[in-house]
């Protein structure tokens, strides 16, 4: 097989969905966007939903639909996008529940899908979505008569617990939200991770779902292994790869692994990346191109027939210190041509 194997352990995933749970002691969602960050979103949320999670959340009604025909009738599926236009048909067909960000959206809403049931998104200070304090003051006692089914904000800095923007937008959620009688949620993983102040009455775990931060006790949900084409010996002084840009230092034995930038392992994931062998990590040497990274597999006995970067022994979010970004984008770029098992 020439292609890298993508192994997503979906027990790993319910496990984690129930560590969440049992941390917040309140209603646990489970955020599924984005194809579930890249894992498969009807998968994931059919063993979720297995494992009693009753409640999703997508971030465009299109998602919504495909996830409402995974899931049939009975789970509620949330769209954090809210109500836009031209989604009302999938909306009422697949039964979704906007989150309202705006007066224009509430408008539509109640027009298009009056007594049709819908939460509410307010702006708390990130400044992204949901409506602003000024709007939501004029609104309020409008979009309360029409029975929100949830008030929802959500937390700019929560992966750093120090960091003094969660409590200032804690207390303007309260603030926003004071004597209304409607479930109210804040938090996702990272501030399920803050205790209870900040659970309300649901939290919406996404990327510890997954394995990823800022969940630190997650179990590893994805492992990519990906086979070894050939194996070189260069000498002192011999390049490898595109520019040059790595110099052999000794003797050295050269793996080309068969995957790249095609599969979403970033180009910027060069000096200081590794891979492992047998839990050995083995640096990565020269660029990172389309279908190939090369490693120096000198220190290893033997020709190893795959190399990991992702698994037991470096995470998500490892392989992201490696590239300078965030387990987020490493899961959710990674490509189509992996062979994907899911084990449960
Ligand atoms: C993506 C998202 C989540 C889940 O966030 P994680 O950090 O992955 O847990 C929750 N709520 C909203 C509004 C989101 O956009």
């Amino acid at each position: 097989m020439s292609t890298a194997t993508l192994t997503i352990d979906l027990g790993a995933v319910v496990a984690n969905w129930r560590a969440l749970a049992q941390i917040a002691q309140v209603e646990t969602a489970a955020v599924v966007k984005a194809d579930a960050y890249g894992l498969d979103a009807a998968r994931v949320s059919q063993h979720l939903a297995a494992a009693g999670a009753r409640r999703f959340f997508v971030a465009a009604a299109e998602e919504g639909v495909a996830l409402r025909r995974t899931l049939g009738p009975g789970p509620r599926i949330g769209v954090f996008s809210g109500h836009m236009a031209g989604d009302a048909e999938k909306i009422a067909g697949a039964d979704l529940e906007p989150m309202i960000n705006s007066v224009d959206q509430m408008l539509r809403h109640v027009e298009a899908l009056p007594g049709h049931p819908f939460g509410l998104q307010l702006d708390t200070g990130m400044n992204r979505l949901g409506m602003e304090p000024a709007e939501w003051s004029a609104l309020r006692d409008i979009a309360l008569a029409q029975n929100p089914t949830l008030i929802m904000s959500h937390l700019a800095c929560a992966d750093d617990p120090d960091h003094p923007m969660n409590a200032r937008q804690r207390r303007m959620f309260d603030d926003l939200t004071q004597g209304v009688d409607v479930p109210r949620s804040l938090s996702a993983t990272g501030g399920t991770l803050l205790g209870s102040a900040f659970h309300y009455d649901m939290v919406r775990p996404g990327v510890g779902l997954y394995g990823g931060l800022p969940f630190v006790d997650a179990q590893p949900v994805v492992t990519l292994d990906i086979p070894v084409i050939q194996i070189r010996e260069v000498t002192t002084g011999e390049t490898v790869g595109y520019a040059n840009s790595w110099t052999a230092p000794r003797p050295a034995r050269i793996a080309t692994v068969s995957a790249g930038y095609a599969d979403g392992l970033i180009r910027a994931m060069g000096d200081g990346a590794t891979m492992t062998h047998s839990g050995r990590k083995v640096p990565v040497v020269g660029r990172v191109s389309m279908d190939l990274i090369t490693v120096d597999v000198t220190d290893l006995e033997g020709n190893p027939e795959s190399l990991q970067l992702i698994g037991a022994h470096q995470s998500v979010d490892t392989v992201a210190e490696f590239a300078g970004t965030i387990g987020y984008e490493i899961l959710t770029a990674l490509g189509s041509r992996y062979t994907r098992t899911w084990k449960t």
